[in-house]
């Protein structure tokens, strides 16, 4: 069974071997950064209600929703023409 791969922008069929394509991995994760709590923050706070809160907001989505919110992996193709656009501005 001979895979086919094909430009995740153009569809245009890639061969393996011929170096005519680019394979782009995109990491992608919430700002991992630990939000900051002050010491009135914590007093002021009602920790049940926040948790409640928390799980409220959880029930309803699928395991995989809630792990999309925080972290993606993805791996495209991308031929030669393609990339050459895409690598000047990846962000637009
Ligand atoms: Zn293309």
């Amino acid at each position: 069974m001979e895979s086919h791969l094909f430009c995740h922008r153009c569809g245009a069929e890639l061969t393996p071997g011929e170096g005519n394509f680019y394979v782009v991995r995109i990491e992608a994760f919430a700002d991992p950064t630990p939000p900051k709590i002050s010491q009135e923050d914590l007093e002021d706070i009602d920790i049940n209600a926040e948790i409640e809160k928390i799980i409220e907001q959880a029930r309803g989505m699928s395991q995989a929703e809630l792990m999309d919110q925080v972290y993606r992996k993805m791996t495209i193709y991308l031929c030669a023409r393609c990339y050459a656009d895409w690598i000047e501005n990846p962000a637009g």
